[in-house]
C-alpha cells in the first residue's frame, strides 16, 4: 500500500510517504530554530510551528516521492504520545486529508513507529524480534521489550523525572551553552567549546548514576527506571562553588563527567533488559542516538554481552514522518484498524496502544 505518515509531537513536522516496505520520502522541517532562546521546545511556539509547515511538507513529500495525493491508499499519523497541540495539528491534518481522500486513517503510537522505522530503513532487510528498544529523545527515555512491533510491545522502564535529552538541554543551560544541550554537552566535554581542545576528565566531577544503586537494581520498581533529575543539582552545585570561589567553571571536565554518567545508566539498564529477557538484540532511538559517547559505550558494552546492537541512521532516529508511514503500511497489510475518525490525540498515549 501507497501510506502517507504524518507527524507533529514535539517540534518537528515530519511527512512520510512508504510504498510497502519501501521509502519514497522522508521531508522533515524542525521549529528547534524558534525555541533556541527559550532553551527548551516551548508547547506553544511548536504548535505554531506545524500549522505552518504541515501543508508545504505534505506538498513537498508528494512532489519528491512523485506521487498524487489521489494515489495514497491510506493516511497514517502520530496520535500520541506528544504534546497535546503539537499532536492536534497533525492528527487535524490527516483527518482532513482522510476525509477528503476519502481513504482510511491510522492514528499510531510515536514510541512504537520510533521502532517500526527499521522496516523501512534500506540499509537492512527489516526489523530483528524479539528485541530491546532504548528510546532516548527530548521528550522520553524508556526501554521497551519487542516481541513484534504491532501486538508486543511492552513498556520494562521510563525516567521517573527529566528525559534523557531534557537532562541535556537542562544541564547545558546551567553550564551557559546553547539549546539543543546535547550536542553542546558533547563539544564543550571534547574541548572543542572553550578554545583548549583538551577533553574534559570524565571522572573530576563525581555525578550520580540515579536509580542504578545494589538496591535499586534489586527493586522490580526501580530497576528499569531511570532518574536524570540529580544530574542537574550536581552541576549547578559545580556552578556555585566556582562563582563562591571565584574561580573558572570547568566547563569540559562538568559536560564529560555529566555525559558520562547518562551514557553509564542508560547502558547499562538496557542490557540488564537483554540479560533479564535472554534478547540479545538491541535496538536504539531518538534523537540522543545522535550522541557519539552514547554509541560507543553501548555498542562496546553489547559487544562485550554478546548482544547485536542496531543504530538506524540518524535521520531515522530522530522524529520523522517515514516512522509514522512505515507502522501504518504494516498495519495496512496485517488487516488492523484503520482508527475511527472521531479519536483524538492522546499526549499520554500507553506503548501497548499501537493503534487508536
Ligand atoms: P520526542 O521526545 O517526541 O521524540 P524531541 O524533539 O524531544 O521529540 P528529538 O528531536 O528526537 O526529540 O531529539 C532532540 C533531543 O536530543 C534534544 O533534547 C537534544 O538535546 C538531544 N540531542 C541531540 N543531539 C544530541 C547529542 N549529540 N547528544 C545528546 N543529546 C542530543
Ligand atoms: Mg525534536
Ligand atoms: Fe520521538
Amino acid at each position: 500500500p501507497l501510506v502517507l505518515g504524518i507527524e507533529s509531537s514535539c517540534d518537528e513536522t515530519g511527512v512520510g510517504i512508504v510504498r510497502g516496505r519501501k521509502l519514497l520520502t522522508n521531508t522533515v522541517s524542525s521549529s528547534m530554530d524558534e525555541h533556541v532562546r527559550f532553551g527548551g521546545v516551548v508547547p506553544e511556539v511548536a504548535s505554531r510551528a506545524h500549522v505552518q509547515a504541515i501543508g508545504p511538507a505534505i506538498a513537498s513529500a508528494c512532489e519528491t516521492a512523485e506521487v498524487e495525493l489521489s494515489d495514497i491508499d491510506a493516511v497514517a499519523v502520530t496520535a500520541g504520545p506528544g504534546l497535546s497541540g503539537a499532536l492536534m495539528v497533525g492528527v487535524g491534518a490527516a483527518k482532513g486529508l482522510a476525509a477528503a481522500l476519502n481513504k482510511p486513517l491510522y492514528g499510531v503510537n510515536h514510541l512504537a513507529a520510533h521502532v517500526a522505522v527499521d522496516l523501512v530503513a534500506e540499509d537492512i532487510d527489516g526489523l530483528t524480534t524479539p528485541t530491546i528498544a532504548l528510546l532516548v529523545s527530548g521528550g522520553h527515555t524508556e526501554i521497551l521489550r519487542i516481541g513484534d512491533v504491532v501486538d508486543d510491545i511492552e513498556l520494562l522502564g521510563a525516567t521517573i523525572d527529566d528525559a534523557a535529552g531534557e537532562a541535556f538541554d537542562k544541564t547545558a543551560r546551567l553550564l551557559g551553552l546553547n539549546y539543543p544541550g546535547g550536542p553542546n554537552i558533547s563539544k564543550a566535554a571534547l574541548g572543542l567549546l572553550d578554545g583548549t581542545g583538551a577533553p574534559g576528565d570524565r571522572n573530576a566531577v563525581k555525578f550520580p548514576r540515579g536509580l542504578a544503586k545494589k538496591q535499586d537494581l534489586r527493586d522490580p520498581e526501580r530497576r528499569y527506571n531511570f532518574s536524570f533529575s540529580g544530574l542537574k543539582t550536581a552541576a549547578l552545585r559545580e556552578v556555585t562553588k566556582a562563582e563562591t570561589l571565584g574561580a573558572d567553571l570547568r566547563v569540559a571536565d562538568i559536560a564529560a563527567g555529566f555525559e558520562d554518567a547518562v551514557v553509564d545508566v542508560l547502558v547499562t539498564k538496557t542490557l540488564l533488559a537483554a540479560a533479564d529477557t535472554g534478547i540479545n538484540h538491541v535496538v536504539l532511538g531518538g534523537g540522543v542516538a545522535a550522541n557519539t559517547h552514547l554509541r560507543e559505550v553501548l555498542a562496546e558494552r553489547c559487544a562485550e554481552a554478546g548482544v547485536t546492537l542496531r543504530v538506524p541512521p540518524l535521520k531515522l532516529c530522530t522524529d520523522n514522518g517515514a516512522m509514522v508511514a512505515a507502522l501504518g503500511a504494516e498495519l495496512v497489510s496485517r488487516g488492523i484498524g484503520p482508527s475511527d475518525l472521531s479519536f483524538a490525540a492522546v499526549s499520554s498515549l500507553d506503548v501497548d496502544h499501537v493503534l487508536v
